[in-house]
């Protein structure tokens, strides 16, 4: 079975390539604009171009026996997004819009979507469900969200079969060291804390610390990359066994730490100490975002196998590796 996986040149795409490798054949599809070629695997076809280009993705689906799609490709910073929301509509939005009309056209009937935690905006409860109402604060959280809504009517007159999965913090890398998170910008927490420790930053900054929360810093649900990727994986194959079909699920541990939470674990696992700075808010951060996944461990039996500690200590092997600063 051969599978297509756009967005494989990412951190949660190329995680989940890595795990397909040996089960699967693998075809990726990035236009590496935020992936990088040195997250390709030497085992997958790559195949460089846009999501939106028809031409390409007539190539893709004519030369190659492809049996489902992996959806990882896209914009994903949520400050960006305020700032410049039509990027976020044509790359998440239209450019999806075309893969799907793609895939109905030549007959590929089964996808599995990377979601958000953020298609919730700021929930009305601390665990979340699948059934908490989704209301989205931001143009990244709601292209996904309309994506959901598309796929939920596609499904009703296609020969098309769906799993969203809704992700909350990705984190870590893989064990083998050789591959990790990689964003330039880089604006989240584990890697800045971890850059800053092998003196790639002069400090880190924790964004408010007056939030309704044991130590007044947000807290979040850190899960590692290659738990998300098993689920792809997973729930896959679950349409393919008929176990599943056209469902949503969230993916995290289940228990949320502070930032200064996350600050402390980072420089146990390093033995180095940081140099802090206690900043404003960020504007659009929920107090509190912490996922319930008893319905994918109930439906599907996926568990993580990663707790935070190990998460971080991933992170830290991938990033002291790629450092570029030589003497820490
Ligand atoms: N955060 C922080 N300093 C940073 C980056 C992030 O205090 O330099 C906080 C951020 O405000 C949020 C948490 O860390 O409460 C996780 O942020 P991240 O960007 O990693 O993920 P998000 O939850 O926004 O998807």
């Amino acid at each position: 079975m051969t599978i297509l996986v756009c967005g494989g040149a990412g951190y949660i795409g190329s995680h989940t390539v890595k795990e397909l490798i040996g089960k699967y054949e693998v075809v990726i599809l990035d236009n590496l604009t935020t992936g990088y070629p040195f997250l390709l695997d030497d085992n997958a076809v790559f195949e460089e171009g846009n999501l939106g280009d028809e031409a390409v993705l007539d190539r893709i689906f004519t030369k190659y026996d492809i049996d489902a799609v992996f959806h990882f490709a896209a914009n994903s910073l949520v400050g960006e997004s305020v700032q410049n929301p039509l990027k976020y509509y044509r790359n998440n939005v239209n450019a999806t819009v075309v893969l799907l009309e793609k895939m109905i056209e030549h007959g590929v009937g089964k996808f599995i979507f990377s979601s958000t935690a953020a298609t919730y905006g700021i929930p009305d409860t601390e665990l979340i469900t699948e059934e908490t109402n989704t209301n989205p604060i931001n143009p990244y959280g709601k292209s996904k969200l309309m994506i959901e809504d598309i796929l939920a009517d596609i499904s009703k007159v296609h020969n098309f079969e769906y799993v969203v999965l809704r992700y909350f913090n990705a984190a870590g890398a893989h064990i083998s060291g050789d591959i990790g998170e990689s964003h330039d910008p880089e604006t989240h927490l584990i890697p800045i804390v971890l850059q800053h420790l092998l003196g790639e930053r002069e400090k880190i900054s924790v964004f408010g610390t007056d939030y309704e929360t044991p130590d007044g810093t947000c807290i979040r649900d850190y899960i590692h990359v290659t738990d998300l990727a098993n689920a792809h994986i997973l729930a896959y194959e679950g349409i393919v066994n008929g176990k599943v079909s056209n469902d949503v699920f969230n993916l995290g541990n289940g228990a949320g730490y502070s930032v200064n939470d996350i600050i402390d674990i980072c420089e146990k696992v390093s033995g180095k100490s940081a140099v802090i700075e206690y900043a404003d808010r960020r504007p659009g951060d929920p107090a509190v975002l912490v996922a319930s996944s008893r319905k994918i461990e109930e439906k599907l039996g996926w568990k993580p196998q990663f707790k935070l500690e190990e998460i971080i200590e991933s992170a830290w092997k991938w990033h002291s590796k790629t450092s570029n600063v030589t003497n820490v």
